[in-house]
C-alpha cells in the first residue's frame, strides 16, 4: 500500500477488536466490532439476511414495489406523492416542517398532492415546458418541496444549488443548466443572483418566496400569487423512464462543474436503498438533516422517504446541537440520517447535553458524505446509545451504493457493503493513478486488502445518463463495463469496503464537494495573483479545509497580512463562505508539470509532510 495512502485495516478478521488507523483524526486505536443480533431489533428489517436478499434480488423486484403511472412509465413524483394518495394515506402527514422559532406546520400526501398539481399548472403557465430546467437556491422551507415535487410531475428538470454558494458558483451553473426560473428569496436574490443576473441570459422567471421588495427583479413573481390561480388538478402525463428529472452539480479536478443528469426511472433505486440501506418503513418519522442544495437533500431528502409513504421532517433551522436533539426527541425521530461533520459537532458539544434528551424513539442512524472516523460510531454507542451506520455514494450514483445494515455487523471505519442489485469491485490503477484497461482491454479486479480505484458495473436504475452537454467527461467516467468512482478503497476479506482517500484533488469540506480549478479561477482574477493552488487540508471538525497557495505578480508591494485579507473578502464575496478558502499561504513558485499544470497532489504532500512520490513529470524534475 502506497505509504501515503490512509490505513485503516490492520486487525486481522477474526479479532474481536481491530486496529483501526484512524487517519488524520489521531492515531490507532482498537475498536470492537459492533455485532448485531436481529432479535435485538424493535422492528423487523427490511433486510434481515444480507447474502440472501442480494441473492434474490432483481430491479425488477424492486419496479414492482412502485406503483408506475396508470399508463406506464416512472414519474418519481408520482410515486412520491400521488400513489398514496390513490391508495388511501391521503391523511398521513408527509411533512412535519419546524420553522427557524421550532413552530410547527404539517402537510399531509393529500395537500402535497395538490400543491405540487398547483406548481406544475404554474409552471406551464410560464411556459415553462417538459424537459426545460428550474433551479432552486434556497434553504429547507415547505415551499422547496412543492416546488421540486411539481416541476417533477410537470416534467420539467429540477436543478438545486446550495444556497451557501456565493455568485460565481451560482452562475456557473445555472448557465450549464441553461436554467429558465429559480426559485429563491428576496434576500438570497440581491446577495447571489442580482451580482451576476446580466450573465444568466436564460433566467426568465425568478420565483420568491416571501414578500421582500421585488420591484427592480427582472422576471420576478411571488409564489403566493404563482399558487393562487392554479387549478388544484393536474394529470401527469406519459413520462419515460429515461427522461431527465434532475441535475445535480458536482466537481471534478479540472474545469468547470459537471451537471450530472438523473431520470424518472432512479426512482425505483431511490425507493430500494431507502429499503434495504435506510430500513424505511411507511410509519417511521424520519429526519435527513442534508442541505437541499446537494444530491443527498434529494435522493433522501425528498424523494425515497416521500415514496415510502412515511413522515419526513422538515427543519428550516441551522446546526445547534441541543435544537438537534431536541427535535430528535420531540419529535420522535425513527431514522435518523446524517453526516460526519455533524456527528462531531455533536461529539464537540459533550455528553451531558446528549444526556438531557430522551433518544428513545430512534431506531437507525446512518451517516454519509465524507469518511466516519471510527471513533464517532465508538461515541455513537456510548453517549447516545445508537449505531452509527456509515454508507456510501456520490452524486453520479444517485443513490446509496454501498451501506451498513441494520440487521448487520459494523466494524468502525468501513462503508459496509454493496447494496442489493450492486456489484462493486476494486480495480487496478494505471499510470494515471485511475483504474485503467491493460493492453487486452480489460482492468483488473483486485482482491482483499488491495488498495485501487472504487469502481462499480454499470446499470443501476439512478446512475447518471451523461453530464450535459459534457459527453467526453461522461465517457472518461467509464472503463470495461465499470463506472470509476474517483475513490480510491479497499476490501476486507468479510467483502466490507473501506475508503482510503480520493484518486484526484477534489476537496471534501464539511460535507461539501468542492473543485480546487473553481476557487483557484477566483483567486486569479485578482490583480496581484500569478498563480493558485488550492487543495484540502486535514480538519478535525470539518473532515478537509480548503487552503490555497498563492504566488504574486512580480512587483506585488502589498503587505502580505493585507493582501490575505483582500484575498479572503474577494473569495468569500464570490464564492461564497463554504467555497472560500480558509488559509492563504504565499509562495514564491508554485510546483508545476512540465506541462504547466501546477501539481495540488505535491502541495499537499508537503503541507503534510508525506512522502512526495513520482516527481518525474515535475517542472525542473529529473528528466
Ligand atoms: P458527492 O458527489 O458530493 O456526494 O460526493 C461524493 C464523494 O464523497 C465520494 O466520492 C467520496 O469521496 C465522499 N464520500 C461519500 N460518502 C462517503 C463515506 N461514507 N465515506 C467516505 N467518503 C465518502
Amino acid at each position: 500500500m502506497p505509504p501515503a495512502e490512509r490505513q485503516h485495516l490492520l486487525g486481522t478478521q477474526d479479532s474481536p477488536l481491530r486496529q483501526v488507523y484512524t487517519g488524520d483524526m489521531g492515531g490507532f486505536s482498537e475498536l470492537p466490532v459492533i455485532r448485531k443480533d436481529p432479535a435485538d431489533l424493535s422492528v423487523t428489517p427490511n433486510l434481515a439476511d444480507y447474502a440472501a436478499t442480494r441473492a434474490d434480488f432483481t430491479w425488477e423486484t424492486a419496479e414492482s414495489w412502485l406503483d408506475g403511472l396508470p399508463d406506464g412509465g416512472f414519474n418519481i413524483a408520482y410515486e412520491a406523492v400521488d400513489r398514496h394518495v390513490t391508495a388511501g394515506r391521503g391523511d398521513h402527514v408527509a411533512l412535519r416542517c419546524l420553522d427557524k422559532a421550532g413552530a410547527v406546520t404539517d402537510v399531509t400526501y393529500a395537500h402535497l398532492q395538490t400543491e405540487t398539481n398547483a406548481f406544475a399548472n404554474a409552471l406551464r403557465s410560464l411556459g415553462i415546458s417538459p424537459g426545460q430546467r428550474v433551479f432552486s437556491l434556497v434553504g429547507r422551507v415547505p415551499a422547496l418541496y412543492t416546488a421540486v415535487l411539481g416541476t417533477l410531475k410537470a416534467r420539467s428538470v429540477f436543478a438545486p444549488l446550495f444556497s451557501a454558494f456565493g455568485p460565481e458558483p451560482v452562475k456557473q451553473r445555472v448557465v450549464i443548466g441553461g436554467g429558465v426560473a429559480i426559485v429563491t428569496t428576496t434576500a438570497l436574490y440581491r446577495k447571489k443572483i442580482a451580482p451576476v443576473r446580466d450573465e444568466m441570459p436564460t433566467l426568465a422567471h425568478v420565483i420568491l418566496l416571501d414578500d421582500g421588495p421585488a420591484d427592480d427583479i427582472p422576471g420576478a413573481i411571488r409564489f403566493e400569487e404563482l399558487m393562487a390561480g392554479q387549478s388544484r388538478e393536474f394529470p401527469i402525463e406519459p413520462t419515460g423512464r429515461e427522461e431527465m428529472a434532475l441535475l445535480h452539480f458536482t466537481s471534478g479536478t479540472t474545469g468547470t462543474p459537471k451537471a450530472a443528469v438523473h431520470v424518472h426511472g432512479a426512482v425505483v433505486a431511490h425507493y430500494a436503498t431507502g429499503h434495504f440501506a435506510l430500513d424505511l418503513h411507511p410509519d417511521d418519522i424520519y429526519w435527513c438533516t442534508a442541505d437541499p442544495g446537494w444530491v443527498t437533500g434529494t435522493s433522501y431528502g425528498i424523494i425515497s422517504p416521500l415514496t415510502h409513504g412515511l413522515t419526513m421532517i422538515v427543519d428550516e433551522g441551522e446546526f445547534d446541537a441541543r435544537r438537534w436533539y431536541r427535535t430528535l426527541a420531540e419529535q420522535r425521530v425513527t431514522v435518523w440520517y446524517t453526516a460526519p461533520t455533524a456527528i462531531r459537532m455533536l461529539m464537540r458539544a459533550g455528553p451531558d447535553v446528549a444526556a438531557e434528551y430522551d433518544l428513545s424513539s430512534v431506531r437507525f442512524v446512518a451517516s454519509v458524505g465524507e469518511p466516519l472516523n471510527p471513533e464517532a460510531v465508538v461515541w455513537g454507542r456510548e453517549v447516545l446509545g445508537l449505531t452509527i451506520h456509515d454508507n456510501w455514494w456520490q452524486t453520479e450514483t444517485g443513490g446509496i451504493m454501498i451501506a451498513n445494515y441494520a440487521s448487520a455487523d459494523v466494524f468502525p471505519g468501513s462503508m459496509g457493503r454493496p447494496m442489493p442489485g450492486i456489484i462493486a469491485g476494486i480495480l487496478q490503477r494505471g499510470e494515471e493513478g485511475r483504474a485503467a484497461a491493460g493492453p487486452d482491454g480489460h482492468v483488473v479486479e483486485l482482491g482483499p486488502g488491495e488498495v485501487g480505484e472504487l469502481a462499480l458495473r454499470v446499470g443501476w436504475p439512478s446512475m447518471f445518463r451523461g453530464y450535459l452537454d459534457a459527453d467526453d467527461r461522461y465517457r472518461k467516467c467509464f472503463v470495461d463495463g465499470w463506472y470509476r468512482t474517483g475513490d480510491l478503497a479497499q476490501r476486507d476479506e468479510n467483502g466490507y469496503y473501506w475508503f482510503v482517500g480520493r484518486a484526484d484533488d477534489v476537496i471534501k469540506t464539511a460535507g461539501h464537494l468542492i473543485g480546487p480549478f473553481e476557487v483557484e479561477s477566483v483567486l486569479m482574477e485578482h490583480p496581484a495573483v500569478a498563480e493558485a493552488g488550492v487543495i484540502g487540508v486535514p480538519d478535525p471538525m470539518m473532515g478537509e479545509r480548503i487552503k490555497a497557495f498563492v504566488s504574486l505578480k512580480p512587483g506585488t508591494t502589498t503587505d502580505p497580512a493585507v493582501l490575505r485579507k483582500e484575498l479572503t473578502a474577494h473569495a468569500r464575496r464570490r464564492l461564497g463562505p463554504a467555497v472560500a478558502p480558509r488559509e492563504i499561504a504565499f509562495s514564491e513558485n508554485l510546483p508545476k508539470t512540465r506541462s504547466g499544470k501546477i501539481m495540488r497532489r505535491l502541495l499537499r504532500a508537503r503541507e503534510l509532510g508525506l512522502p512526495e512520490g513520482d516527481l518525474s513529470t515535475l517542472e525542473g524534475g529529473d528528466k
